[in-house]
């Protein structure tokens, strides 16, 4: 496996993949852990989880530098990145034990109560688009519910995968409690299949979430898919007009535009339609794309040369098709994934844009006349993960919190995924929730009790 700059292109760590023996051994070490550790308290595992999030705190600044050079986020983007994985075991760490106490119910036995006990050893598949968060929103929960982890990351971020075990041994969790396996994705089935692994949890595109989750099915497995997103911004006359153009220009250029959560359709009502669009443009034109270990870089390459020829071929279809290109859309020479911020109206539903996922710092725009046609376009495409809607309008607002088919909606704010609230999404974005109580919840066995 290869650690491959997406700035310069240049390879600059290589690692030998797991072979099937040393896989072998990590599930049986897991499985083994899994035996103590499944017995130690709230209290111990919060004193491991918070000492994780004291190395992070202090690892922060090597943490993203390997971050930026693995898959090109930009240097301040990946320190919060490692901050917030921080926050997130801390927040498990207080709050554990209270998600997963008793719960005593009344019936006609003596006692009754609903407890919560761990399932064993957990699978997590992961991408490298947040490399450290999405693992360890699955970390901490799963680790504070007693559980081991395994973890399948990326191809293109090995370094940031064993960085991750490195922070949670030397935190002080029991050998084998978490372990990351170098493995290709062609690898996961045989590890799902294992009788000593118990559930899976995967963030990733439509395909791996088909591919591991017909697995679990087939296993009978508990299994969380956290998949694509091609997420909607409606802004309606009533909305604050300058702060939706300002905030869409985050909500669709962070993380290079390679976010699932990230506003990928803005969809606008024709009274304000000029108003939007024109303060989104400049806001766009005025990020800088460039090297992204310099402080004053907006946006970073694309992960992979992949990646970059895979929306570039989306943005040409479109515009083929009559689309308007409104900033960017040409593929800039030199060295480095590098792809313009880029802009597009005129849009129609033959394009591959209408119904795909846009990874990358791609903009659609469509204009609409009434609050129906905005959600009924808003609801047109196969992912149902975040929304964000702007409206000052009460009525409007309780449409849009109604009847947008999605895993959140946020009112007047962008998407963003919080340790406190649940995250996950509808359709084909997937199954199950992380964060919040809700995620904890997934991998436990909610065991009845009932007593004489
Ligand atoms: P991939 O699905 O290609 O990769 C994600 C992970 O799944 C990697 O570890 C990959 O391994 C593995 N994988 C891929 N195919 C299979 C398979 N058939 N069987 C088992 N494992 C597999 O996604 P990307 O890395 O391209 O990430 C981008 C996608 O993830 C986007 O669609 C994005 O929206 C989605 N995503 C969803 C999020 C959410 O929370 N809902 C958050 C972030 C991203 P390998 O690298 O070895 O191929």
């Amino acid at each position: 496996m290869q650690s491959v700059n997406p700035a310069t292109g240049e390879t600059f760590a290589t690692y030998d993949e797991h072979t099937t023996e040393q896989v072998q051994a990590a599930i049986a070490a897991a499985h083994t852990a899994y035996g103590e550790y499944r017995r130690t308290t709230f209290e111990q595992r919060s004193a491991w989880m918070n000492a994780a999030a004291d190395v992070l705190a202090r690892r922060a600044g090597e943490l993203a530098l390997l971050a930026t050079q693995e898959m090109g986020k930009t240097l301040e983007a990946a320190r919060q990145e490692v901050l917030k994985c921080a926050s997130a075991c801390r927040y498990y760490a207080e709050h554990a034990g209270a998600f997963l106490a008793p719960e005593p119910v009344q019936t006609e036995a003596d006692e009754a109560f609903v407890t919560h006990q761990p399932l064993g050893v957990v699978l997590a598949v992961m991408p490298w688009n947040f490399p450290y968060w999405q693992a360890f929103r699955f970390i901490a929960p799963t680790l504070m519910a007693g559980n081991t982890g395994l973890l399948k990351h990326a191809s293109n971020v090995p370094g940031c995968a064993l960085a991750i075990e490195d922070v949670l041994r030397e935190a002080g969790f029991p050998a084998g409690v978490f372990t990351t396996l170098l493995i290709g994705s062609r690898d996961v089935e045989a590890v799902l299949k294992d009788p000593r692994v118990t559930a899976v949890s995967l963030t990733g595109s439509e395909g791996a979430g088909r591919a591991v989750s017909a697995t679990a099915g087939g296993e009978l497995k508990p299994a969380v898919m956290e998949l694509g997103g091609s997420d909607p911004f409606i802004v309606m006359p009533s909305a604050d007009i300058e702060l939706a153009a300002k905030t869409a220009v985050t909500a669709r250029t962070i993380n290079n535009g390679q976010s699932c959560i990230a506003a990928k359709r803005f969809i606008v009502h024709s009274d304000v339609y000029d108003a939007f669009t024109d303060a989104f443009v400049a806001g766009l034109e005025a990020l800088k794309v460039g090297n992204p270990e310099l402080e004053d870089t907006d946006v970073g390459p694309l992960a992979t040369p992949q990646i970059r020829e895979d929306i570039h071929k989306q943005v040409q279809d479109a515009v083929s098709k009559g689309a308007r290109v409104r900033t960017g859309g040409q593929l800039p020479q030199g060295p480095g994934n590098y792809y313009p911020v880029t802009a597009l109206d005129g849009l129609t539903p033959d394009m591959d844009v209408w119904l795909e996922e846009t990874f990358g710092p791609v903009a659609l725009i469509f204009r609409v006349q009434s609050l129906d046609e905005a959600v009924e376009l808003a609801n047109t495409t196969t992912f149902g993960l975040g929304s964000s809607a702007w409206t000052n309008d009460t009525a409007e607002r309780e449409r849009f919190i109604a009847d947008l088919e999605a895993g959140s909606v946020f009112i007047n704010s962008m998407v963003a995924s919080d340790p406190r609230l649940p995250f996950g999404g509808v359709k084909n974005s997937g199954f199950g929730r992380e964060l919040g109580r809700h995620g904890i919840l997934q991998f436990v066995n909610i065991k009845t009790v009932s007593i004489g």
